[in-house]
C-alpha cells in the first residue's frame, strides 16, 4: 500500500500538525450527500454536525449556540461574564423557538413618538409591543406599528395615543405552535403576532416577515423537550461551583470545564463533584485540555465524557512560546484520541483549524468533533460590532489569555489568577467578514462531507475504523510539497 498508517506517521516522536501531512484519497462507491457526520461528541450526547464553538467572549453568545445548534453543532457559552449574564444567555438559547422572538424590543406606556423613532434607527424596524413597565416580558398594553407613526411629526406625543390597544390586538396563548401563528398570521393579515400568557404578560413575539424567512432546521441538537441543547464554560476555580449552579438552573446540558492545562488536581476533584452531586449529574462533562494520553486517561478515570484536545495550536495563542509546553496539534489529536478510544470517550480537537481541510485532518486522527475559535469570530452572530480596518471589514478577536481578556477578568483558565505579574499567553486582532453561519456552517460541512468521500468512508465512525485499522494512508509533506498544495504561481487571486 503507499503512503503510511497514521500509527507510523506518528511513530517518530514528532510534534506535527495538520500542514505537516495529507490524507491519500481512496475508492469512491456513494455520493457526497449520503455522508453521515452523526457523532457522539460526548459519551451521551450526539450531534449531527461535529463542530463546536470556542468558550471565547469574542464568539460564543446566545446568537453564535443558538445558530450552531440549529445547524446541528453546539456553542460553548464563555464565562469571562458576570454568573447571571452567563446564566440570562443560556436562558435565551434554552428558550429559542424558532420563528418566535423570546425577547422583543418594547417600550412602556409612559414612552413617546421619539423612542420608536430611535428604536427604529438603531434597529432599523418598527412594530413594537408596548408593555406597562416596558419590559419584553411585561404587562402587554399595545402594540405600535409603523403605520400608527409614520406621519406622526409631534415627538413628544405618548404613544398610548398612536397605539392599537390591547382590546383591538389579536394574541394567543403561550404554548401555540408556529404552525397555528402562522395560520392566524395569515387569516388576519397581521404584520406581528404577540404571544401571552394567562396574566397578560408578553412570552414572545412572531413576526410575518420571519415567518416568511423561517427555515427547517432538520440537524438541530435538540434535548428531550425538544428544546436546544445549551453548553457553557466554568472555570476550575472554587467559586466557580456556585456559576455551574445557575448554569444547571438556567438549563445546560453540557459543561465544559476551560483550562489551557487541564491535567490538575483542581479538575480532577471539580469532575468528581460533578458526577456526585445528585444535581449536576446528569450532565455532560467535557474536560481538558489535553495533548499527552496520561492527561486523558487521568480526567477519564475522574470522570470526564468527553475531552477537548490543544495546547498552543489556536490562531490567537502564544502558549507554546511563552510557556514552552504544548504539543504539535496533528499528533496531540491523534495520541489523545487513540488513549481515549480505549474507553470509548470521545475527543474534540481544539484550536489550528483555520480551513475545511482542516477539519478532515482532525477527523482523520480520530477526533470525534472540532472547536473552533477564529473560523467564527467574523460571522455576524459572534459578539460585537464589524468595523473598517485599512478597507476590510473586520470583528475583534481576541484570546482569553490576552492581556486584554486578563485584565477584563479572563484568567481563570490560566491559574494565574492570584499572580502578582500578568504573563498573556494570547494576542488581541481582529479577523475578517465572514458572513453569516447560515452559510458558513453548510458549507463546512459540505467540504468535510466531500472530504470523507475522498478518502473513501461513508460516516465519522468509519474513517476512525479506517484509520485504526490502517487502510486510511498518510504522508508527510515536504516544504514544497506544502507549497504546491497552496495557491500558487499566480499574479493575483481571490480567494473566496
Ligand atoms: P482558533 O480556532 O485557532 O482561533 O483557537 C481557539 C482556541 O484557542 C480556543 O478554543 C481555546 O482552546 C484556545 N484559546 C483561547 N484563548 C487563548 C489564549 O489567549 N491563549 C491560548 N489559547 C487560547
Amino acid at each position: 500500500m503507499d503512503g503510511f498508517s497514521a500509527a507510523e506517521l506518528f511513530a517518530k516522536g514528532e510534534s506535527v500538525t495538520y500542514g505537516d501531512f495529507i490524507i491519500l484519497p481512496g475508492y469512491i462507491d456513494f455520493g457526497a450527500d449520503e455522508v453521515d457526520l452523526t457523532v457522539n461528541v460526548t459519551r451521551e450526547l450526539k450531534l449531527r454536525t461535529p463542530i463546536l464553538s470556542s468558550p471565547m467572549d469574542t464568539v460564543t453568545e446566545e446568537k453564535m449556540a443558538i445558530y450552531l445548534a440549529l445547524h446541528g453543532g453546539l456553542g460553548v457559552v464563555h464565562y469571562n461574564n458576570t454568573i447571571s449574564e452567563q446564566e440570562e444567555i443560556v436562558r435565551k438559547v434554552k428558550r429559542y423557538k424558532n420563528g418566535f422572538i423570546s425577547d422583543p424590543v418594547t417600550l412602556p406606556v409612559t414612552a413617546a413618538i421619539r423612542d420608536i423613532k430611535r428604536i427604529k434607527r438603531t434597529h432599523g424596524f418598527s412594530g413594537i409591543p408596548i408593555t406597562e413597565d416596558g419590559s419584553s416580558h411585561g404587562k402587554l398594553a399595545g402594540i405600535v406599528t409603523n403605520r400608527d407613526v409614520d406621519f406622526e411629526d409631534n415627538d413628544n406625543l405618548p404613544l398610548t395615543k398612536v397605539m392599537t390597544p390591547l382590546e383591538r390586538l389579536v394574541t394567543v396563548n403561550e404554548g401555540v405552535s408556529l404552525e397555528d401563528a402562522n395560520e392566524i398570521i395569515r387569516k388576519h393579515k397581521l404584520g406581528k403576532l404577540p404571544v401571552v400568557r394567562k396574566d397578560g404578560t408578553l412570552v414572545a413575539l412572531v413576526c410575518r416577515t420571519d415567518l416568511i424567512k423561517a427555515r427547517a432546521y432538520p440537524l438541530a441538537t435538540k434535548d428531550a423537550q425538544k428544546n436546544l441543547c445549551a453548553c457553557a464554560a466554568v472555570s476550575t476555580h472554587p467559586s466557580d461551583r456556585e456559576r455551574l449552579g445557575a448554569l444547571v438552573n438556567a438549563g445546560i446540558d453540557v459543561v465544559v470545564i476551560d483550562a489551557a492545562q487541564g491535567y490538575t488536581s483542581f479538575q480532577e476533584e471539580f469532575i468528581r463533584e460533578i458526577k456526585s452531586n445528585p444535581a449536576w449529574k446528569h450532565l455532560q462533562v467535557i474536560a481538558g485540555n489535553v495533548v499527552t494520553s496520561e492527561q486523558a486517561l487521568g480526567l477519564i478515570d475522574a470522570g470526564a465524557d468527553s475531552l477537548r484536545i490543544g495546547m498552543g495550536p489556536g490562531s490567537i495563542c502564544t502558549t507554546q512560546e511563552t510557556m514552552a509546553v504544548g504539543r504539535g496539534q496533528g499528533t496531540a489529536v491523534y495520541s489523545v484520541a487513540k488513549a481515549a478510544r480505549s474507553r470509548g470517550i470521545p475527543v474534540i480537537a481544539d484550536g489550528g483549524i483555520s480551513s475545511v481541510g482542516h477539519l478532515t485532518k482532525a477527523l482523520g486522527l480520530g477526533a470525534s468533533a472540532v472547536m473552533m475559535g477564529s473560523m467564527f469570530a467574523g460571522t455576524t452572530e459572534a459578539p460585537g460590532e464589524y468595523f473598517y480596518k485599512d478597507g476590510v471589514r473586520v470583528k475583534k478577536y481576541r484570546g482569553m489569555a490576552s492581556l486584554e481578556a486578563l485584565q477584563a477578568g479572563g484568567s481563570k483558565r490560566y491559574l494565574s489568577e492570584a499572580a502578582k505579574v500578568r504573563v498573556p499567553q494570547g494576542v488581541s486582532g481582529t479577523v475578517v467578514d465572514r458572513g453569516s453561519l447560515e452559510d458558513l456552517v453548510p458549507y463546512l460541512i459540505m467540504g468535510l462531507k466531500q472530504g470523507l468521500q475522498d478518502i473513501g468512508t461513508r460516516s465519522i465512525a468509519d474513517l476512525h475504523k479506517a484509520m485504526y485499522d490502517g487502510a486510511v494512508r498518510f504522508e508527510r509533506r515536504t516544504m514544497s510539497a506544502q507549497a504546491e498544495g497552496a495557491v500558487h504561481d499566480l499574479f493575483s487571486y481571490t480567494k473566496q
